[in-house]
């Protein structure tokens, strides 16, 4: 073989190497529920799925396929059930679900723990208050949930909360490297200012003891924007009925415009 030939070859070989090694490793799932069966679970456990017409629970449940061929989830401690993977996947897709073709780059893998755990993922021991972490360092592109957390948050009828779509949405926000209250691919450079005061102002309000709004929402932007996510998919007439404003601000920020402006009512 020609030197050059040779050279060549072995430079296509470093690349390939190369590449492969700097991609997140992506496993391939081990088990996706059938369609027909996963159609049935969104039916009877999920209401944004509910209140869905036709053609756009179509479009959902491809949507949910595609997420669960793609990313691997893992019992920790608890046994998956199809049921988990369903409800883990509607939460992946509810925030970005007006989002053609959005894809979740910062994640290969959930772990599923039974209860909840600490904030070195320990499951035993006291201070166990975690439901659900976006990874960080060493658990890069690694989402923890608490499987409990998971089924109460899609089963609980009359609260506002969520933890798996909270969790999602700091995946969201964190796509732009910044988990910071501010997903810069939702929220335009028009739309950031009045969103950061809106924030700020909620929260002050939290604080004051005079909103509805889940008090953990007022530790920080970040928490804010995952809280009132989780309000506003849950319990979207509810969040128009009592903060019009907000509701109209998030229906803006999870709406892809191409020119967005501050919402109005
Ligand atoms: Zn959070």
């Amino acid at each position: 073989m020609p030197f050059g030939a040779l050279a060549f070859i072995l430079l296509t070989v470093l690349v390939i190497y190369l590449v492969r090694r700097s991609a997140p490793k992506r496993r391939p799932p081990d088990l996706v529920p059938e369609k027909n069966k996963v159609a049935v679970i969104l039916l009877e456990e999920i209401r944004f799925y509910q209140r869905l017409d036709e053609p756009s629970r179509e479009r959902f449940l491809h949507r949910v396929m595609d997420f669960l061929s793609t990313i691997r989830i893992t019992g920790v401690g608890a046994t998956v059930e199809d049921v988990d993977r369903v409800m883990i996947g509607a939460s992946a897709i509810i925030p970005i679900f007006r989002f053609e073709g959005w894809q979740y780059v910062n994640l290969n893998e959930v772990l599923l723990y039974p209860e909840t755990f600490d904030e070195q993922f320990r499951q035993q021991g006291n201070g166990r208050s975690v439901l659900g972490m976006v990874g960080n360092g060493h658990m890069q592109y690694v989402m923890v949930l608490s499987q409990f957390a998971l089924r109460e948050g899609f089963r609980n009828k009359t609260d506002k909360n969520n933890t798996a779509i909270h969790e999602f949405v700091h995946l969201v926000d964190k796509t732009d490297g910044d988990v910071d209250g501010v997903p810069e691919v939702l929220v335009n450079h028009q739309l950031a200012a009045p969103w950061m005061r809106m924030m700020h102002d909620q929260i002050s309000e939290i604080r004051k003891g005079k909103s509805d709004i889940n008090p953990y929402g007022a530790s920080s932007e970040p928490e804010f924007l995952a809280v009132a996510s989780e309000y506003f998919f849950e319990r979207p007439e509810l969040l128009k009925e009592k903060h019009p404003e907000l509701f109209a601000m998030l229906d803006t920020i999870f709406t892809p415009h191409t020119r967005k402006t501050p919402a109005k009512i």
